[in-house]
């Protein structure tokens, strides 16, 4: 493998942090081209000084503290606001990796795409708002998308080298978050600090409450959807608890192929960032004389509504995903900042959900009005 040169947006983020420290692993086989963060100018400034790209991105008020920081003249300070476009269409660069959350990262996700760019997403709501639009500018501009969510890296794994034509269905795994057997009339009593414990994986605050919910399980079935062509009624979720098979597909003669590792998201995150080749990892190979068993469970769609709510939602298709994720970011957030309670949380974006009217096959502009009122009228129904 030749070097290829990577952007990072979000590299401050969890996601962004493992990324580099896979890059670490192979000196000479990535170069660092962008780096990109909203807030953690410390961290940025760091990871600045050791890998030197020539470009970084931050928010407007933290330009100036951060120009103060570093050798400016090695590496150029844009706006992360309005720059981006600079950094992710760059002649150089080879890859992009999205591992910013949030709706923001749409924008730049169809800048890259538009620009041939192969695009690595972490991040899920790009695809849950627009799937339809990323899907039909990465086949129309030829820009491959390798996800780094780790069932949707699963999926992709099994798929390679099969036809599309003979695949069945998926078996979209699940741990089950923190909650999976905590009974439902407890949820309101666990603290905040309880619900961000989650059993396998170590991620953000936002990734952590949505798995709890299982609304997260839910917008990687809307994101399974897009990134393989799939009709929903053929993504099946499988609670799993021990998180070692991170998802299977089924061929129409019966076969299920799994993708099994270590639940460490530098894995899923290498790659993306090798494919289409495979290197050494240095992590653990799994021990299965110590896991001894496997075992796997129907979602309770009663004690985890969310999870329906998304179902329902990917089938509507339109603008609904869109209204979901804006509502579920506006309500988690309320949540995280002990505004509203844990069940809450689906009581206000179910609400929100019902009073959208779809607008069908919508486009960009379209998508971004949806997002807006949803917001809006979130912020709303919480305030009253
Ligand atoms: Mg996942």
């Amino acid at each position: 493998m030749g070097c290829k040169r990577v952007v990072i947006l979000g590299s401050t983020g969890s996601i962004g942090i493992n990324t580099l420290k896979v890059i670490d692993r192979f000196p000479g086989k990535f170069q660092i081209v962008g780096l990109t963060a909203y807030n953690n100018v410390q961290l940025l400034e760091k990871q600045i000084n050791k890998y030197k790209p020539p470009f970084v991105a931050v928010r407007p008020e933290r330009m100036e503290d951060l120009k103060q920081r570093i050798n400016t003249r090695v590496t150029k300070i844009l706006n992360v606001e309005k720059e981006l476009e600079k950094v992710v269409t760059l002649k150089s660069v080879d890859i992009v990796v999205i591992a910013m959350r949030g709706s923001e990262a749409l924008a730049p996700f169809l800048i890259a795409l538009r620009a041939g760019k192969m695009v690595a997403p972490a991040n899920k709501e790009a695809l849950v708002m627009a799937g339809d639009i990323i899907m039909r500018e990465s086949h129309r501009y030829k820009a491959p998308i390798i996800p780094i969510d780790s069932e949707q890296s699963a999926i992709f794994q099994c798929l390679e080298g099969n036809k599309h034509h003979e695949l069945k269905k998926i078996h979209l795994t699940a741990s089950g978050g923190a909650l999976l057997d905590v009974p439902q009339e407890r949820f309101d009593r666990l603290s905040i600090k309880q619900i961000l414990r989650h059993p396998r994986w170590s991620m953000g605050q936002k990734i952590t409450v949505d798995s709890a919910t299982l609304m997260n399980k839910g917008f990687e079935v809307i994101e399974a959807k897009w990134l393989f062509d799939l009709d929903v009624q053929d993504i099946q979720v499988v609670i799993h608890p021990e998180a070692i098979i991170h998802s299977m597909v089924e061929f129409v003669d019966g076969s299920i192929i799994a993708q099994m590792g270590v639940t460490d998201m530098c894995l899923p995150i290498q790659y993306a960032l090798t494919y289409p080749q495979r290197l050494g990892s240095g992590l653990k190979s799994l021990d299965f004389f110590q896991i001894k068993q496997l075992t796997f469970r129907k979602p309770d769609f009663d004690k985890f509504p969310c999870l329906s709510l998304a179902i329902y939602a990917a089938r509507r298709g339109g603008t609904l995903p869109c209204v979901l994720n804006a509502a579920d970011e506006e309500a988690v957030g309320a949540f995280l900042q002990k505004r509203i309670s844990f069940t809450e949380i689906y009581k206000i974006v179910e609400g929100i959900v019902m009073k959208h009217t779809i607008g069908k096959n919508p486009d960009l502009e379209e998508i971004l009005d949806a997002d807006r009122w949803a917001r809006e009228k979130t912020r709303e129904v919480m305030d009253q």
